[in-house]
Parts: C-alpha cells; structure tokens; sequence
C-alpha cells in the first residue's frame, strides 16, 4: 500500500517536471495553497500594517463594500483583498466594510514606520537635469505606464506566494534615498537585483501583460509590466530583450526576457517595481529576503 502510493507521487512528480504548467495548473495552485491568512484585527490581516508593504486580509461575511482610508477596493468572491502602504504611509490605516443591513464594519489601525536607508552625498555628484529630448518624449511615456496601470483583470497572481524574477546581488533598496546636500532625490521606487546583461527574468507570480514596450523608454529603457489582479502590479525595467507580448497571460516563473541596461541605467541589473493602486509597495514585502 505504501508502496502505491510513493509510485503515484513520484508519477505526479515527473510529470510536473516534464510540462509546461497551464493556467488551469496555476489556478488550481492559487484555490488550494493560498497565502495563509492570520488574524490580525477584525480584516484577519496577513500582515500588521506597516509602510512599503503589501499584504492580504479578508472583509467580514455578507461585506457588499469594502472601502480603505476613502478609497473603493475590490475583493474576491471568497472575501480576500489584497492592502498595500506606500513608503510614506499616514501613520493609521481605517478600513471599513459595508453590509447589507446598512451597518459597517470599521477598524482602524496602526501603520508601523518604516525606517529606510537614507545616503548623503555632495551636491555636486547629482545627475545634471535632463535634456530637452527627454523633455519631449517623456508625456508619451507616462501615459502609456498610466494606461497599462489602468488595466483590470481578473489575474491571480496578486494572491499567489511571489518568487524573485531573476537571483543577484540587491543592489539597492526598495525606499532607499540619497540627498545631495541638502536635497533629496525622488526615494528609490523598487528594488535593484545587479545581474550581467542577457540573465533570464521569470514571472514572479501570474499575470496578464499589460505593457510591453517595442522601443526603450527614455529612463526604464525596455519596459515591461504585468497586472497580477487586484490593482497588484509589476514594473521591469532596462530590460534587453521583452519575449512576451500586451495581452499574454503568464504563469508564475514562466520567462519573460532578459536583462539590460537599456534606459538611465549605470550597469546592467533588474529594477522591479510594484503597486497596488497608487501606493508604491516594496516586492521584497512579497519574497522575502534573497535565499
Ligand atoms: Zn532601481
């Protein structure tokens, strides 16, 4: 009996390893092994609130509404939504779900600071200001990055255990800021991972493409971006080489091209950014630390 079953796992076994995984695979994946969800306040957040994360929670029963510090948020049918805090996050979050009766569920909580790595430079080292091409491209630019952002899908990912799209040396912090002088520079939106031109970068979870540039944007040079679902989405830049296409679904660790240094980028790396709604998360708040 032992024995039958041992021959059946090691069936399943080869057989993931020998296929592609589908989608039906993926989502499968997603409904059985979700991101376990704890109990913390009346939302069972996954995680204490704190800036530069995302997490997931999960309304009341019966909740028809769900509603964060003013702002509409969707939810699953099954009750989980996913919550993000951007590096400068107020220090409370108030969270309120709407019932049928015409009672709402509120509860406000604490958002735990961040202290993020802050480096001062002379002001002499800062980049000069950009030119007047840069000037001239960069509307075009950020209205394709708004309107892929603008995307809703009903992909999965956002609920899924994200994996680092390519392995490296973090460069740089998610949040990291340098002030030159006494001026600061804009915080670092993502976080850097330093790999030699031409390394694979996976999908880090689900997704549908949502931007896939066919020509080097002035400072993200190859962009590409993926909606994960649930206003999550993800940012690769100064890629060489874009496989994929505006429209595909991809699958966790599925490749999606190669690294660069295509755009403003002083050596080849990855800069992964993500968001949920407006709020700039940190991916790492996802993956964990780089094994
Ligand atoms: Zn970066």
């Amino acid at each position: 009996m032992k024995m039958m079953i041992w021959i059946a796992l090691m069936g399943l076994g080869m057989a993931a390893s020998g296929q592609q995984p589908t989608l039906n695979d993926a989502v499968a994946r997603a409904d059985t092994h979700p991101l376990p969800v704890t109990n913390i306040g009346i939302f069972h957040l996954a995680r204490a609130p704190e800036q530069g994360i995302l997490t997931l929670g999960h309304v009341p029963a019966g909740t028809q509404r769900l509603v964060i510090d003013g702002r509409e948020v969707h939810f699953a049918p099954d009750g989980t939504f996913a919550i993000g805090f951007d590096r400068d996050y107020a220090t409370t979050v108030l969270i309120s779900a709407f019932q049928p009766n015409g009672a709402v569920v509120s509860e406000r909580l604490p958002v735990r600071k961040h202290a993020w790595q802050i480096s001062h430079l002379p002001a002499t080292t800062r980049n000069p200001v950009s030119d007047a091409d840069f000037q001239a491209r960069r509307p075009a630019e950020i209205a394709q990055i708004v309107a892929a952002r603008a995307n809703v899908s009903d992909a999965f990912g956002w609920r899924q255990h994200f994996i680092w799209p390519a392995h490296g040396r973090v460069s740089d912090l998610f949040g990291s800021q340098r002030i030159y002088g006494t001026l600061p520079a804009a915080p670092h939106g993502g976080v850097d991972v330093a790999i030699p031109q031409g390394t694979p970068i996976v999908a880090p979870a689900q997704g549908i493409v949502v931007l896939a540039a066919d020509h080097p944007f002035t400072l993200e040079g190859n962009l590409l971006m993926v909606d994960h679902g649930m206003s999550v989405n993800s940012a690769f830049l100064h890629m060489s080489r874009i496989l994929v296409h505006k429209g595909d679904v991809v699958h966790q660790g599925q490749l999606l091209g190669y690294s660069g240094m295509t755009g403003r980028a002083t050596g080849p790396h990855l800069h992964w950014a993500m968001k949920w709604m407006a709020e700039r998360v940190d991916p790492m708040s996802l993956t964990g630390p780089m094994r």
